[in-house]
């Protein structure tokens, strides 16, 4: 990695020469590369989130770029490898267009997976084309990390199925065209009585409760379901399959949760770099003292094993055509707990310049923040990691 001041440093892409990768992976991203450094870009404005996740989808889109993230015909034919190159890269340069690809996928995984054929041909070009915008919506207020405890419900009347409740979190809340629902149907109790729905934002009895506000700004609502008709056509797969269905599509993304965090960790790492070299200290630079150079080497250790966690997980995916439950959440813990503690560490050297809002520690420190929290908490990844191992001994 090399730095200026002033400037963004550049991402190194030495990792792409890992056995993970084919000669396909570098073409795509130098292809991201050049998205990064392009005028859609430039114009990320943090304080208007609607119009900025608007306008970088459609960039993204009319790039060629979501065909990395949307299937218009099969979820599983999906690469987790291109998906993960796309959020490091983008994580690395801004967390909102890291958000905005993201979303694309997440929120019609479920679609491309186990939709129609008719309401995959009018959904997923759309959003792969970067006009419309899709949305993921499973959390409630009281069935969050507990899925199961799900209320909203959903029940079949003649041809059409009603909605009823609300979910909240849900990341492009009030700016998607068309949301992937969770509801409860009720054929066993717990997560086997869920199932999946496509609703449109201007179906009747779709509205948006209240934008939500957090810490590293994108858009979020709780979105309400009061009387919601819609046809019995835009169930996604059997009743009752819905938690399948929403675990198969995480199953696709969580990895790539585990690249946008490296993405922001090997920036911090990047700018904690550049500012080693250049900062002067007691007659030297911070770089030339010892435990400055302890925390270098710390961090960029974590770094690479979050990568190398994060990719085996794509690749055994992939290639492997293997589950990856354990290795995504491995990779899903490492990247974002040790990002966290990366980007502190950059945030420490920078000193006070490190705190001051607008600095580029700052906004990492709060962009990487959630990602330790939402598809999985940390203490969620242990247990799914804890369970599988049980089973398998
Ligand atoms: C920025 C952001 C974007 C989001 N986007 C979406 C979205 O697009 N769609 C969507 O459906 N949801 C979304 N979410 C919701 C997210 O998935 C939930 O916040 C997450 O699943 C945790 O649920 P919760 O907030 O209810 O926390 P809770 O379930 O109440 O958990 C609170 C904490 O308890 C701890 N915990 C959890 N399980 C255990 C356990 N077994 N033992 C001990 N401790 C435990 C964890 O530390 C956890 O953080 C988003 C959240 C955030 C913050």
């Amino acid at each position: 990695m090399t730095t200026a001041p002033d400037s963004v440093p550049s991402l190194s892409r030495d990792h792409l020469a890992w056995p993970f990768f084919d000669k396909s992976h570098a073409v795509f991203a130098a292809r991201i590369d050049a998205f990064a450094a392009s005028p859609a870009m430039a114009v990320i404005d943090h304080h208007d989130v609607d119009t900025t996740c608007r306008t970088l989808v459609r960039a993204l889109g009319q790039a060629g770029l979501l065909d990395a993230a949307v299937s218009v015909t099969n979820g599983d034919a999906i690469d987790s490898r291109r998906v993960c190159i796309a959020r490091e890269t983008l994580a690395f340069h801004d967390g909102l267009a890291d958000f905005a690809f993201a979303m694309q996928g997440l929120g019609t995984g479920a679609i491309s997976l186990s939709g129609s054929d008719e309401i995959k041909a009018l959904v997923l070009p759309k959003v792969r084309a970067g006009t419309w915008l899709a949305a993921f919506a499973l959390s409630e207020k009281l069935a969050g990390s507990d899925v199961a405890a799900m209320a909203c419900a959903a029940r079949l009347d003649g041809d059409h199925y009603v909605l009823d409740g609300e979910k909240t979190w849900i990341s492009n809340g009030g700016i998607a065209d068309v949301y992937t629902v969770f509801a409860r149907t009720g054929e066993a109790p717990g997560t086997r009585g869920i199932s999946a729905f496509v609703v449109f934002a201007d179906d009747p009895g779709f509205s948006i409760a209240e934008r939500i506000d957090v810490m590293a700004p994108h858009p979020l609502a709780t979105i309400r379901f009061t009387n919601c008709r819609i046809p019995a056509g835009r169930r996604l797969g059997a009743p009752g399959e819905g938690f399948k269905i929403a675990m198969r599509t995480l199953d696709i993304f969580r990895a790539s949760v585990a690249a946008a965090a490296v993405g922001f960790a090997r920036r911090a790492l990047a700018e904690a770099l550049g500012h080693a070299k250049t900062r002067p200290m007691f007659g030297a630079t911070l770089g030339d003292l010892q435990l400055t150079q302890a925390a270098l080497g710390d961090m960029a250790t974590g770094v690479d094993a979050a990568a190398l966690l994060t990719y085996r997980a794509a690749w055994r995916r992939d290639v492997q055509k293997l589950p990856t439950t354990s290795e995504a959440a491995m990779a899903k813990m490492t990247a974002t707990e040790t990002a966290q503690a990366v980007i502190d560490r950059a945030m420490q050297m920078f000193g006070g310049r490190g705190v001051e809002v607008g600095a580029i520690t700052e906004r990492l420190y709060r962009e990487i923040r959630a990602l330790r929290i939402y598809e999985g908490a940390t203490e969620v990844q242990k247990l799914i990691i804890a369970r599988e191992l049980l089973k398998k001994s």
